[in-house]
């Protein structure tokens, strides 16, 4: 340490606190980073590597961004997995006696942004922390979870006792965190850090057990929530989420040196207000993005989200994340959608007054940090001039949620005519060069502005009076940062200088100089604006106070336009696209007329949908058996049942003719085949996974969407798990859950005869010697036939192979062995028997498609070998 010049001394003081973070070091107008940092930075931000004296033999590699647009940069390296500590100048350098002083001010991790451009306008950006009971000691396994986003100010608790790793990674899919901190019990759960990292793509960093401290943790929420018991939060009985909401704090606290008393808004989401959605379900409902291009374009949201706020975006995404289950709940929704359905003027007006506004959560926050600027206290103040229009809207609305939104939205007019009286219509972006402050606001400060703005008459006279005293027509009083004011004389008229003027400065054909009353003008000058530029800091500072303590009813008001928004969003798209209140009740049936899938009819343009109905119970129509040919519409079919259903509960109404809805606990579906290369499991072993911790987590009340258990493994093995698995759900002791269950087994048909709660369906399909038509109507019945070499036709293989297939079918329907294949005197692989496929597979011939086909990865060289004897036999022929 001792050689290293001062600055590179406190640089490694404050470096030696702050090893996990890439340090943001203020020098100038730039932050710099040195040594290791600078190394990393240049490499992943792409910027040139310089070195800097450090009093060392070799120079400190260096490198940096402009401070005023470092946030692109911070952005880069949070996208990447860093983390950035930004360490600030603490005081004016220009005045500074030695080394300037500097602190961190702000650790930015990617569960801790506040910047607009570093978060995405509609999505929530939570940061959570888990903490589970250790083993060994009592309620070991039970977790609490909390999940908080700093930059709207809520915060969401949950309680899990029972907190397996599922339960776990489905709280997890739910709110998708950018970060996650844990205890060290946690370690232990190896398949959720897995799931964080290669699923969620989130850091996730171990914290001190002692930030988890019963008594500690406690501390910390009463102190930040200013309430003396845990009772007073409804806290007293949740002593696992006490735990994980102190350590969340103690971790802000460590990282933000402010803003965190953004934090104020506490839900306690009980367990079984929501229906049980598992991140399969989530994916293969496809509920916010499709599941392979992973897109809003063809989701769930894509159709429903008319929203026209930043806040509205947000939310809808919580809700169609977390239907209810309180018929109750879900039945005052939909009221407060009818009652918007019914009055499309009312629909229009609330619209029109939604449209434009801003994001009022995310910039509070950045009012409460202290780092929104001038223009952005004009936005606030728009943003709050609109409120009164919304309001008057819902003058004469009558559902208990809309009325509750009128109350909550609060006109803040105290607060607009503060903003209007205190910032200027059209302020600078920055507070530096002041001008921010409106005239008339505070007299002190437009008494201090006059006497500058007042200066240039001043000098202007001043100038004329010298002139006349000495003669000097050409004499003139000008400024610049060296000298303040001077008189400046062109060397001709240096004669008739009067004694009392003190030369300053000699230039080729002139002289300048400064006079007594000069300087004190100038003194005056400068220090009234220090004066006023402090005046306004200090001005600014108070409204920002003032703004900011208003914090609880700005909140309030913003989530009650994010309700309204989500229920108009609801509203306008049940209007445009024909959609029914559905009821919701708790009997145990669901019964649909003419159902639709939402996001494929809406796909499917001009083409017509074919509605279906629908009818599932707990006694004769438990298990609904559904064959027919791939293709023909039995996973749409399947997938849309559970949409209307959890469209119906989250409290939107529905597209369909008619919808009765019993509540249903949760969804499960085992859909699609699909391996799961990061686990290294097989297409087969996913399934059976995947329907095991279905069998385990589903309850009488759920809904079961099963898409051909079994296919993984051979014909026999697979029909008998997938026999078993029915029997199992069928069986009211064990599971008996709604389920609807495709199958290409047509033997599990026979299931109807035996079981009362087992209904055969299947899709009709027209057929016409080899070919077919898909008519997507679910009739009653198992499917005769699966068609299978029929679709392969459609599908684009050989007529060669389709006749060939059909002669094998013949045989084994026949239950004789299969024969050679029938050639007509001449050589299989005859000219004329590739014909078709000439035509079908654009000039491919047999070798190629051979070839097309080969995995290279998963050949031996025996096999290598041989496949290439096979190659040369048909290229010779
Ligand atoms: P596979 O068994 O191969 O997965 P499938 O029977 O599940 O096939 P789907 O994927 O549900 O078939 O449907 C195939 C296509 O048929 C859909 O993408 C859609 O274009 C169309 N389709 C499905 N259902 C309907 C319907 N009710 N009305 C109109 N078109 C439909």
């Amino acid at each position: 340490m001792g050689n290293l010049s001062p600055m590179m001394q406190q640089y490694l003081r404050i470096k030696e606190s702050h090893q996990d973070h890439l340090l943001f070091f203020r020098l100038g107008d730039f932050y710099e980073m040195f040594f290791d940092d600078a190394i990393t930075a240049s490499k992943e931000l792409g910027l040139t590597l310089t070195g800097r004296d450090c009093g060392l033999a070799e120079r400190a590699p260096m490198c940096g961004v402009p401070h005023h647009s470092c946030e692109g940069y911070i952005a880069k390296l949070i996208r990447k997995g860093f983390k950035v500590a930004i360490c600030e100048h603490m005081e004016d350098p220009a005045s500074a006696k030695g080394v300037v002083s500097r602190e961190v001010v702000r650790v930015i991790t990617p569960g801790t942004l506040m910047e607009n451009n570093l978060l995405q306008e509609d999505t929530n950006n939570f940061l959570c922390c888990i903490y589970l009971v250790p083993d060994e000691t009592a309620g070991a396994g039970s977790s609490g979870l909390v999940f908080a986003d700093i930059s709207t100010g809520e915060i969401n608790l949950l309680d899990l006792t029972a907190a397996d790793d599922n339960a776990i990674m489905s709280e997890l899919s739910r709110y998708m965190p950018r970060e996650v901190i844990f205890n060290s019990a946690f370690l232990s759960r190896k398949a959720v850090a897995k799931y964080m990292r290669e699923k969620l793509s989130c850091t996730a960093d171990l914290v001190d057990d002692e930030a988890f401290g019963n008594d500690e943790a406690a501390a910390t929420v009463l102190a930040h929530f200013g309430k003396d018991s845990l009772d007073d939060l409804g806290l007293a009985a949740m002593p696992r989420c006490v735990r994980a909401l102190g350590a969340l704090l103690h971790y802000l606290k460590d990282t933000q040196k402010n803003g965190i008393e953004r934090l104020i808004t506490l839900n306690i989401q009980e367990e079984s207000k929501f229906m049980a959605l598992d991140q399969n379900a989530r994916q293969n409902l496809e509920l916010l993005q499709t599941l392979r291009a992973k897109e809003k374009r063809g989701s769930l949201l894509w159709v429903l989200d008319k929203t026209r706020t930043p806040m509205g975006k947000r939310l809808i995404k919580t809700w169609l994340s977390q239907p209810l289950v309180n018929p109750m709940e879900i039945d005052k929704r939909l009221n407060a959608v009818e009652e918007l359905y019914r009055d499309e003027i009312l629909c229009a007006d609330v619209a029109d007054s939604l449209g434009g506004v801003f994001d009022m959560e995310r910039l509070m926050t950045r009012i409460v940090y202290g780092n929104a600027t001038p223009r952005e206290y004009k936005t606030l103040e728009q943003g709050i001039g609109r409120l009164p229009d919304i309001k008057g809207n819902l003058d004469a609305v009558k559902s208990l949620h809309l009325t509750a939104i009128r109350s909550d939205i609060d006109p803040l007019e105290d607060i607009r005519e503060l903003l209007v009286k205190s910032i200027q219509d059209e302020p600078p972006v920055s507070l530096k060069d002041g001008g921010v402050i409106a005239a008339g606001y505070n007299a002190e400060l437009d008494e201090l502005r006059a006497l500058v703005s007042g200066a240039r008459d001043y000098i202007a006279r001043m100038e004329s009076e010298q002139r006349e005293q000495t003669g000097i027509k050409s004499l003139k009083i000008a400024y610049n940062k060296v000298f303040g004011y001077y008189i400046e004389v062109t060397r001709s008229n240096l004669g008739m200088v009067p004694e009392t003027y003190i030369r300053k400065q000699t230039l080729a054909n002139c002289e300048r100089y400064i006079i007594q009353e000069l300087k004190e003008l100038e003194e005056k000058l400068l220090s009234a604006h220090d004066k006023a530029t402090a005046l306004e800091h200090r001005l600014f500072e108070e409204v920002r106070v003032s703004v900011a303590r208003n914090l609880g009813r700005i909140q309030r008001t913003a989530t009650a336009i994010a309700r309204l928004d989500v229920y108009l969003s609801f509203a306008r798209v049940s209007l445009d696209n024909r959609y029914v209140r559905p009821v919701v009740g708790t009997g145990d049936a669901i019964q649909i007329t003419e159902g639709r899938h939402p996001v494929v009819e809406q796909l499917l343009g001009s083409l017509p949908f074919v509605p279906n109905e629908t009818l599932l119970d707990t006694s004769d129509n438990q298990i609904a058996i559904i064959t027919g040919p791939n293709m023909a519409g039995k996973s749409t079919y399947m997938r849309q049942v559970a949409v209307i259903v959890l469209m119906a509960q989250v409290g939107c109404f529905v597209p369909a003719a008619s919808a009765n809805i019993g509540v249903v606990d949760g969804i499960y579906t085992r859909i699609g085949a699909s391996d799961d290369m990061t686990t290294g499991q097989s297409t087969f072993m996913v399934e059976m996974v995947e329907v095991a911790d279905i069998l385990k987590n589903a309850t009488r009340n759920s809904l079961l969407i099963l898409d051909e258990i079994g296919r993984g493994t051979s014909t026999y093995d697979g029909m008998s798990i997938a026999r078993a698995v029915i029997e199992y759900i069928a069986d009211k002791n064990k599971l008996g859950a709604k389920t609807l269950f495709a199958t290409h087994y047509h033997e599990l048909t026979e299931m109807e005869e035996d079981m009362a709660a087992v209904k055969n369906y299947n899709v009709a399909v027209k057929k016409r010697g080899d070919d077919i038509t898909f008519l997507y109507k679910i009739i009653r019945g198992g499917a005769d036939d699966s068609y299978g070499i029929e679709v392969s036709k459609l599908a684009g293989i050989p007529q060669w192979i389709v006749k060939r297939a059909h002669e094998v079918l013949q045989d084994l329907e026949d239950g004789r062995p299969v024969r050679e294949q029938k050639r007509k005197g001449r050589k299989a692989g005859a000219r004329e028997d590739f014909e078709d496929i000439q035509i079908s597979f654009t000039q491919t011939s047999e070798v190629e498609d051979m070839l097309k086909d080969i995995d290279l990865n998963t050949y031996t060289p025996i096999e290598a070998l041989t496949m290439l004897y096979k190659l040369k036999e048909k290229a010779v022929r």
